[in-house]
């Protein structure tokens, strides 16, 4: 999170709606996620990250760590000209330094 652009920790930590939750899933018991409350567009901004990531390659989970954070950033919606918004998170994360990595 501190290799994000000052504007963008800025924007996350001052947000009531924004948060970083784990998937906390077992297998035939179902799931918990600790949501954030939602915000006054009716929304959150809830990063949520699943336990298989532990699984995977380093530069993976950074990749798809800052692809979601761009998702929230963008509140889930494009960023410029960019309309579909995973090629906007694409993009963004990119922008951050975090360019597309394949899943390995
Ligand atoms: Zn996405």
């Amino acid at each position: 999170m501190h290799q994000l652009p000052d504007a963008v920790q800025h924007d996350f930590l001052s947000d009531p709606a924004f948060r970083i939750s784990l998937d906390d899933c077992e297998p035939g018991r179902g799931r918990t996620v600790i949501m954030a409350p939602l915000g006054p567009d009716g929304y959150n901004r809830c990063v949520v990250l699943k336990p298989r990531l532990e699984k995977c390659s380093a530069a993976f989970v950074r990749y798809i760590v800052a692809h979601e954070l761009a998702h929230a950033w963008l509140h889930n919606g494009g960023w410029g000209e960019i309309t579909d918004r995973e090629e906007a998170a694409d993009a963004v994360a990119a922008s951050w330094g975090y360019a597309k990595v394949p899943y390995e």
